[in-house]
């Protein structure tokens, strides 16, 4: 057995793995990249769709306010918690998380506006409500490694949108794709959405974006990536320069938060971008994309 240290400058990934841990979820050859449809949208090709959207839908008006905007500025995909991994187990009227009334503003999100819906489960109960609103299911963070839902989820056989646990290597993330594919879902999207080192410059910021793992990812897997950079960062003024990062660094995509008044968000309220931020965000995003031959939608 060779290791694969030989080839590439990875750390903690052989060719055994490959061959035998997620052969799913690796490259068949170099130039071996899926591209996921979810209905006419592509994600792991020439275009960059965006994912913009509330941390949490709070109530029908701003889920509306918000998709109205995004979508006028050409956007397809609409992120939004429905329901939400809340930090404390305590609510109120401002720290809540809106359950099945939410999917009902997202469902008239999708029906005012055409777009498509990306929304997380936490739960294997909650799969068949949000099945029939969800365009992508998000998998969050802290259920990375939540197998038994990843195998729930990936028999609805709706693309799902897998994100890395701040402390997860490549290789654990990889095996939690794999754990998808195995189920047959070949519509997986992985998403870097920062991970938890020592050192940051202020203690708002909690997470670290890891650029690094879309070009180590994309020696590895032909599975498309994004970045969520507003949760990475979790502060308002980093969120531009990390997107426009992404897209540099090879980002497929790009989540990011948009709120219609930021500063009273029910939830997270330091990292959404207001609508004229999102606005100049686009605008140099798009010029970063043009510069790289793709199109960011
Ligand atoms: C989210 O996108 O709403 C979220 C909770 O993200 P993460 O799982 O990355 O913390
Ligand atoms: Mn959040």
């Amino acid at each position: 057995m060779t290791n694969i240290q030989n080839k590439f400058p990875g750390k903690d990934i052989t060719e055994e793995d490959i061959k035998s841990k997620f052969p799913l979820a690796a490259k068949r050859n170099k130039d071996h990249f899926s591209v996921i449809k979810v209905k006419d949208v592509e994600i792991g090709g020439d275009k960059i769709p965006m994912m913009a959207g509330p941390n949490t839908v709070e109530n029908e008006e701003m889920a509306l306010k918000i998709a109205e905007n995004i979508s006028k500025l050409g956007n397809r995909i609409f992120r939004g918690g429905a329901f939400k991994p809340l930090s404390f187990p305590y609510r109120s009227d401002k720290y809540f998380e809106p359950r099945e009334k939410g999917l009902d503003w997202l469902k008239s999100v999708k029906e005012k506006f055409g777009l498509l819906i990306v929304t997380e489960v936490m739960d294997i109960r909650q799969i068949d409500n949000i099945s029939k609103v969800a365009d992508i299911l998000q998998i969050g963070t802290r259920n990375m490694q939540n197998y038994p839902l990843l195998v729930e989820c990936a028999k609805t056989n709706i693309p799902i949108l897998l994100k890395r646990h701040y402390g997860a290597s490549l290789r654990d993330f990889l095996g939690s794709a794999e754990y998808i594919l195995n189920e047959g879902n070949k519509n997986v999207i992985l998403c870097e959405r920062g991970v938890s080192i020592p050192h940051t410059h202020r203690s708002t910021s909690r997470f670290s974006l890891d650029l690094q793992i879309i070009p180590a990812a994309k020696e590895i897997t032909h599975l498309p990536i994004i970045t969520d950079p507003s949760h990475a960062t979790f502060w308002a003024d980093w969120v531009e320069p990390m997107a426009l990062a992404s897209i540099g660094a090879g980002a497929d995509g790009v989540m990011i938060e948009v709120h219609n008044d930021p500063k009273n968000a029910a939830v997270d309220p330091l990292q959404p971008l207001d609508f004229e931020q999102y606005k100049n965000l686009l605008i140099k995003l798009k010029k970063i994309a043009n510069s790289l031959e793709k199109q960011v939608i």
